[in-house]
Protein backbone atom coordinates (compact mmCIF):
# COMPACT_ATOMS: atom_id res chain seq x y z
CA UNK A 1 0.00 0.00 0.00
CA UNK A 2 1.08 3.13 -1.15
CA UNK A 3 1.41 5.86 1.98
CA UNK A 4 -0.59 9.30 2.03
CA UNK A 5 3.21 11.27 1.30
CA UNK A 6 4.63 8.72 -1.50
CA UNK A 7 0.87 9.59 -2.87
CA UNK A 8 1.40 13.27 -3.00
CA UNK A 9 4.77 12.81 -4.46
CA UNK A 10 3.25 10.76 -7.41
CA UNK A 11 0.72 13.60 -8.00
CA UNK A 12 2.81 16.54 -7.90
CA UNK A 13 5.40 13.98 -10.27
CA UNK A 14 2.63 13.39 -12.43
CA UNK A 15 1.16 16.82 -13.03
CA UNK A 16 5.12 18.03 -13.33
CA UNK A 17 5.99 15.92 -15.94
CA UNK A 18 2.79 16.16 -17.87
CA UNK A 19 4.21 20.13 -18.01
CA UNK A 20 7.39 18.87 -18.92
CA UNK A 21 6.10 16.97 -21.67
CA UNK A 22 3.98 19.54 -23.32
CA UNK A 23 6.56 22.10 -22.38
CA UNK A 24 9.22 20.38 -24.30
CA UNK A 25 6.75 19.82 -27.18
CA UNK A 26 5.46 23.46 -27.30
CA UNK A 27 7.83 25.54 -26.09
CA UNK A 28 7.75 28.44 -23.15
CA UNK A 29 4.37 29.24 -24.35
CA UNK A 30 2.83 26.06 -22.71
CA UNK A 31 3.24 27.36 -19.29
CA UNK A 32 0.22 29.38 -20.16
CA UNK A 33 -1.82 26.51 -21.58
CA UNK A 34 -4.21 23.64 -20.45
CA UNK A 35 -1.92 22.39 -17.52
CA UNK A 36 -1.38 25.17 -15.94
CA UNK A 37 -4.82 26.16 -15.98
CA UNK A 38 -5.73 22.94 -14.43
CA UNK A 39 -3.69 23.93 -11.72
CA UNK A 40 -4.82 27.19 -11.07
CA UNK A 41 -8.36 25.62 -10.86
CA UNK A 42 -7.26 23.25 -8.38
CA UNK A 43 -6.16 25.92 -6.26
CA UNK A 44 -9.05 28.29 -6.44
CA UNK A 45 -10.90 25.40 -5.40
CA UNK A 46 -7.92 24.23 -2.56
CA UNK A 47 -8.73 27.95 -1.10
CA UNK A 48 -12.14 28.10 -1.10
CA UNK A 49 -12.96 24.80 0.46
CA UNK A 50 -9.88 25.24 3.04
CA UNK A 51 -10.43 29.12 3.71
CA UNK A 52 -13.77 30.02 2.75
CA UNK A 53 -12.23 32.85 -0.24
CA UNK A 54 -15.23 32.95 -2.93
CA UNK A 55 -14.23 30.70 -5.81
CA UNK A 56 -13.43 32.54 -9.15
CA UNK A 57 -12.76 30.89 -12.45
CA UNK A 58 -11.47 33.72 -14.31
CA UNK A 59 -7.75 32.87 -13.85
CA UNK A 60 -4.97 35.55 -13.46
CA UNK A 61 -2.17 36.07 -16.43
CA UNK A 62 0.90 34.91 -15.41
CA UNK A 63 4.07 36.15 -16.07
CA UNK A 64 7.53 34.23 -15.80
CA UNK A 65 10.00 37.04 -15.87
CA UNK A 66 13.75 37.50 -14.08
CA UNK A 67 13.94 37.96 -10.67
CA UNK A 68 15.36 41.08 -10.64
CA UNK A 69 12.24 42.84 -12.51
CA UNK A 70 10.04 41.23 -9.52
CA UNK A 71 12.11 43.02 -7.04
CA UNK A 72 11.32 45.97 -9.13
CA UNK A 73 7.70 45.70 -9.24
CA UNK A 74 7.85 45.36 -5.65
CA UNK A 75 9.13 48.25 -4.74
CA UNK A 76 7.17 50.12 -7.27
CA UNK A 77 4.66 49.72 -4.44
CA UNK A 78 2.57 46.63 -6.06
CA UNK A 79 3.32 44.77 -2.75
CA UNK A 80 3.79 45.89 0.60
CA UNK A 81 4.79 42.24 1.52
CA UNK A 82 5.76 38.68 -0.92
CA UNK A 83 7.04 35.53 0.26
CA UNK A 84 10.95 36.16 0.31
CA UNK A 85 13.74 34.16 0.78
CA UNK A 86 16.68 34.40 2.97
CA UNK A 87 18.77 34.99 -0.35
CA UNK A 88 20.08 38.13 -0.90
CA UNK A 89 20.26 39.21 -4.31
CA UNK A 90 23.29 41.22 -5.22
CA UNK A 91 23.26 44.84 -4.57
CA UNK A 92 20.72 44.91 -2.12
CA UNK A 93 22.43 43.92 1.17
CA UNK A 94 20.67 43.22 3.95
CA UNK A 95 17.03 42.59 2.15
CA UNK A 96 15.61 39.43 1.59
CA UNK A 97 14.46 38.13 -2.20
CA UNK A 98 10.81 39.34 -3.09
CA UNK A 99 9.89 35.99 -5.08
CA UNK A 100 6.98 36.54 -6.56
CA UNK A 101 4.09 39.53 -6.76
CA UNK A 102 0.77 40.11 -7.82
CA UNK A 103 -0.54 43.23 -9.47
CA UNK A 104 -4.07 44.34 -8.40
CA UNK A 105 -4.88 46.08 -11.64
CA UNK A 106 -3.96 43.73 -14.26
CA UNK A 107 -4.07 40.46 -12.46
CA UNK A 108 -1.42 38.96 -13.38
CA UNK A 109 0.89 37.15 -11.00
CA UNK A 110 4.68 37.71 -11.83
CA UNK A 111 6.86 34.82 -11.09
CA UNK A 112 10.71 34.11 -11.05
CA UNK A 113 11.91 32.76 -14.43
CA UNK A 114 13.01 29.44 -12.39
CA UNK A 115 9.76 28.76 -11.47
CA UNK A 116 9.15 25.06 -12.21
CA UNK A 117 6.16 24.39 -10.01
CA UNK A 118 8.07 20.86 -9.41
CA UNK A 119 8.53 21.60 -5.78
CA UNK A 120 5.85 22.00 -3.21
CA UNK A 121 8.06 25.33 -2.17
CA UNK A 122 7.39 26.23 -6.08
CA UNK A 123 3.53 25.37 -5.72
CA UNK A 124 3.10 27.18 -2.30
CA UNK A 125 4.39 30.46 -3.96
CA UNK A 126 1.58 30.15 -6.62
CA UNK A 127 -0.84 29.49 -3.43
CA UNK A 128 0.04 32.67 -2.31
CA UNK A 129 -0.35 34.94 -5.16
CA UNK A 130 -3.76 33.11 -5.45
CA UNK A 131 -4.79 34.09 -2.52
CA UNK A 132 -4.01 38.07 -3.47
CA UNK A 133 -5.90 37.09 -6.86
CA UNK A 134 -9.07 35.83 -5.42
CA UNK A 135 -9.01 38.66 -2.82
CA UNK A 136 -8.80 41.24 -5.23
CA UNK A 137 -11.14 39.86 -7.78
CA UNK A 138 -13.77 38.94 -4.77
CA UNK A 139 -13.36 42.75 -3.51
CA UNK A 140 -12.30 41.98 -0.30
CA UNK A 141 -11.02 45.11 2.21
CA UNK A 142 -8.26 45.49 3.81
CA UNK A 143 -7.14 47.67 6.76
CA UNK A 144 -3.43 47.54 5.37
CA UNK A 145 -1.19 46.02 2.67
CA UNK A 146 -0.31 43.60 5.62
CA UNK A 147 -3.37 42.58 6.50
CA UNK A 148 -3.82 40.74 3.30
CA UNK A 149 -0.75 38.50 3.96
CA UNK A 150 -2.46 36.98 6.81
CA UNK A 151 -4.41 34.83 5.14
CA UNK A 152 -1.94 34.50 2.07
CA UNK A 153 0.52 33.30 4.37
CA UNK A 154 -1.71 30.96 6.35
CA UNK A 155 -2.87 29.11 2.96
CA UNK A 156 1.19 29.18 1.82
CA UNK A 157 1.76 27.22 5.26
CA UNK A 158 -1.02 25.02 5.30
CA UNK A 159 -0.09 23.95 1.66
CA UNK A 160 3.51 23.11 2.70
CA UNK A 161 2.30 21.27 5.88
CA UNK A 162 0.11 18.57 3.64
CA UNK A 163 4.39 17.52 2.51
CA UNK A 164 5.21 18.10 5.76
CA UNK A 165 7.32 20.84 4.93
CA UNK A 166 7.26 24.91 6.41
CA UNK A 167 7.61 28.41 5.75
CA UNK A 168 10.60 28.18 7.92
CA UNK A 169 12.33 25.57 6.03
CA UNK A 170 11.54 26.69 2.90
CA UNK A 171 11.69 30.50 3.00
CA UNK A 172 13.47 30.91 6.18
CA UNK A 173 10.69 33.19 7.46
CA UNK A 174 10.29 32.72 11.06
CA UNK A 175 7.69 33.79 13.60
CA UNK A 176 8.63 36.90 14.03
CA UNK A 177 8.95 37.86 10.18
CA UNK A 178 5.62 36.54 9.76
CA UNK A 179 4.41 38.43 12.46
CA UNK A 180 5.84 41.89 11.05
CA UNK A 181 5.36 40.64 7.69
CA UNK A 182 1.06 40.52 8.97
CA UNK A 183 0.33 42.90 10.81
CA UNK A 184 -0.86 46.44 10.39
CA UNK A 185 1.93 49.07 11.72
CA UNK A 186 0.42 52.69 12.58
ZN1 LIG B 1 1.54 38.32 -0.40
Amino acid sequence: MMSRRQGRDKLAGGWASTWRHVAQRRGRAAKQEMPMHALLTTVVLWLSANFGLPANHDHPLLKFVPERKIVELRYKGLAAWEPQTGAVPAGLPGQRLTVSVYDDVTKTIYLPEGWTGDTPADLSILVHEMVHHLQNVGKLKFECPQEREQLAYKAQEKWLGMFGRDLLRDFEIDGFTLLVSTKCMY
